[in-house]
């Protein structure tokens, strides 16, 4: 399995000073974190440490309240920002897949590219099935999301983002809905897309792949980032304390 070509162009990320606040509850406190175009950045952490908020804020899915994003050239951040534009960059793996239920694999992985690319509907259809065979599914491109299995609508979820030609990705848990004997099929596809050079950021609780494929290990705690470094140093060797709670909790 492996995507179906090597990145066009992926896109550096910069966030400085990054609040983001519900209510009273302010769960990210001034995150500063910058990926370099082609990097690949595990983020881990505890459970409401605001992690899926930082990745949301970066395509916007949520409205910071203070501080700078920018995505390869694009602030998403300006109060001008053309969202859709950033968005189109902008690829988002979730956990629960989100898939819409009532389209086609295929139909899945065509939506967007013609509403928001406006690609021709063949020209669509030849990019997604290049895709979905790239990620092992070709065959099941005319079933609907529930006939597939978690990993097989993973994988669908991956192949429809890479669709839109995004500069960066975004995973957030990707592998932790699903069986375990269909993790390692995902994980492959998205060691592969490292290896082709795409940008990720990926939140994982799989310790293994951050070590094997993260370029850098991020953790986060409390809504700040308390430690980074190479995974053999984040994850073999913690300095902070708080880390190596979390890691002897998790390992
Ligand atoms: P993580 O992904 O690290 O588990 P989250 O970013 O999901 O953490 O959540 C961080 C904090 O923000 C948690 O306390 C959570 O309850 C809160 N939170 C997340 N989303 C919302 C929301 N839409 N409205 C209110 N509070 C939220
Ligand atoms: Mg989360």
């Amino acid at each position: 399995m492996s995507v179906a070509s090597p990145v066009q162009s992926a896109a550096g990320v910069r966030i400085a000073g990054l609040r983001k606040a519900y209510g009273e509850n302010e769960v990210l406190k001034g995150i500063n974190l910058e990926v370099a175009p082609g990097e690949v950045v595990c983020l881990i952490g505890p459970s409401g440490s605001g992690k899926s908020t930082l990745l949301r804020c970066i395509n916007l899915l949520e409205t910071p309240n203070d501080g700078v994003i920018e995505v390869g050239g694009f602030t998403a951040t300006d109060p001008d920002v053309n969202i859709d534009a950033l968005r189109r960059r902008v690829g988002m793996v979730f956990q629960q897949f989100n898939l819409f239920p009532h389209l086609t694999v295929l139909k899945n992985c065509t939506v967007s590219q013609v509403k928001v690319l406006k690609r021709p509907k063949a020209e669509a259809e030849a990019i997604a099935l290049r895709h979905l065979e790239a990620v092992g599914l070709g065959h099941l491109a005319h079933r609907f999301p529930a006939e597939l299995s978690g990993g097989q609508q993973q994988r669908v979820a991956i192949a429809r983002a890479l669709s839109m030609d995004p500069e960066l990705m975004l995973f957030d848990e990707p592998t932790s809905a699903l069986d375990p004997e269909t993790v390692g099929d995902v994980l492959a596809i998205m060691r592969k897309l490292a290896q082709d050079g795409m940008t990720m950021v990926v939140v994982t609780h799989e310790m293994g792949f951050a070590r094997e494929v993260a370029d850098r290990v991020v953790f986060m705690d409390g809504g700040v980032v308390v430690e980074q470094g190479p995974a053999a140093e984040v994850i073999g060797n913690p300095s902070q304390p708080r880390t190596q709670d979390f890691l002897r909790r998790v390992l």
